[in-house]
């Protein structure tokens, strides 16, 4: 079946199609699947989002859109996804059994304690993390996960970044995009840079809603989301932290983008293209001389996760472009509970190492995985 109309069949949210799998048990599969980007909260994350609601406490459109339909909408799919992020037990092994994913890398969901006021976002992150650790103690051989902090006050998460590491265990850091409409390719954010490049370990720039100066032409279309919003506020952040020159002062810094990269490596040639021109003629003060093209950033100090996007055309052309030690698989449940397209993914046609590389070996080398 080739590939274009593989994706015309059309998927409906968390299919159930066990007659499609392949082999969910993980006798006789040649590879472990490794989750990279899958969501979790305390309870109390969604009780401050409701109460941050109800006193319209915080000035993004993005997240009184967003959160004001998940946390308090009664539709399926809602009701799914708080029920399902607020658990790290039963309901949530038994999803992963049922799906064969063996093992997966827990974030706190976007944005976090990002939309917090510097204090509460602080404690919060504190108090989230520790939640983590206690969740991957009860199921170490299925679980592991990233620090969260509040880049708000950057040398407090940077702090927080150094304890989920050391003495949490935790395996890199969650960032949720903007971090009230700023981005951490301001100087004043660096330290979170400078600790995750410190500790080795890499920081997940999730999306977020696109930041207020980004939305309003998306939200009369319903583009604001996942649809289409969410990478284009990524792609931003990620290209604006290294044309500002993040990774010629860190060059051992590795970021994750998912979603097969956010668009990016198909414009590669036009980044490099461009940046070359518009940098050499001083047009941009923000815009200096880097010691490298963009594509060699993307290439050095970036890894990749396919999530939410089974399909293999963009899952060949990054490991083609990025190199199949760079490409990770990641479901992004419970936003995308499917367990047929983990039978598509298995069924890509890569060579069985680059398959490999993708489901297990990438992801237990750059998160240092234990299993
Ligand atoms: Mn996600």
């Amino acid at each position: 079946m080739d590939g274009g109309r593989q994706l015309l069949r059309p998927l409906d949210d968390n299919t159930r199609e066990t007659d499609m799998l392949g082999d969910t048990a993980i006798e006789g599969r040649a590879y472990k699947r490794i989750a990279t980007e899958e969501a979790f909260c305390p309870p109390e994350l969604l009780e401050r989002y409701r109460r941050l609601l109800a006193d319209n406490a915080v000035d993004d459109i993005g997240f009184n859109g967003m959160w004001g339909f998940y946390a308090n909408s009664s539709s399926d799919r809602c009701q799914f996804i708080r029920d399902h992020l607020t658990d790290v037990g039963d309901v949530r092994l038994s999803h992963m059994d049922e799906a064969g994913i063996d093992f997966a890398v827990l974030a706190l969901t976007s944005p976090g304690v990002q939309v917090m006021t510097t204090a509460d976002g602080t404690a919060f992150a504190t108090y989230a993390n520790d939640w983590l650790a206690d969740a991957i103690a009860r199921n170490p051989d299925r679980f592991d996960g990233l620090a969260a902090c509040a880049p708000q006050d950057p040398v407090a998460a940077a702090k927080e970044i150094e304890r989920g590491v050391t003495k949490l265990g935790l395996k890199g850091v969650i960032v949720n995009s903007h971090i009230q409409h700023e981005y951490l390719d301001d100087q004043k954010f660096w330290a979170v840079f400078e600790a995750a490049e410190a500790l080795d370990v890499p920081i997940y720039l999730h999306p977020n809603s696109p930041s207020d100066g980004l939305i309003k032409p998306m939200l009369g279309r319903g583009l604001d989301g996942a649809i289409w919003g969410f990478s284009v506020e990524t792609g931003l952040h990620v290209l604006r932290i290294i044309v500002a020159g993040v990774f010629d002062r860190f060059p051992k810094l590795q970021l994750v983008l998912g979603h097969v990269g956010e668009s990016l490596p198909f414009t590669l040639y036009r980044l490099d293209y461009m940046h070359r021109a518009s940098a050499a003629s001083g047009r941009y003060e923000g815009m200096p001389a880097l010691k490298r093209s963009i594509s060699d950033y993307l290439r050095d100090n970036v890894h990749y996760t396919n999530s939410g996007v089974a399909w293999d055309p963009p899952i060949r052309f990054l490991q083609e472009t990025m190199g199949v030690d760079r490409v990770m698989y990641a479901m992004d449940y419970p936003y995308q509970y499917s367990v047929e397209e983990v039978a598509r993914l298995d069924a890509m046609t890569i060579e069985p190492a680059a398959k490999k590389a993708f489901f297990e070996d990438n992801a237990r080398k750059l998160f240092k995985l234990a299993i």
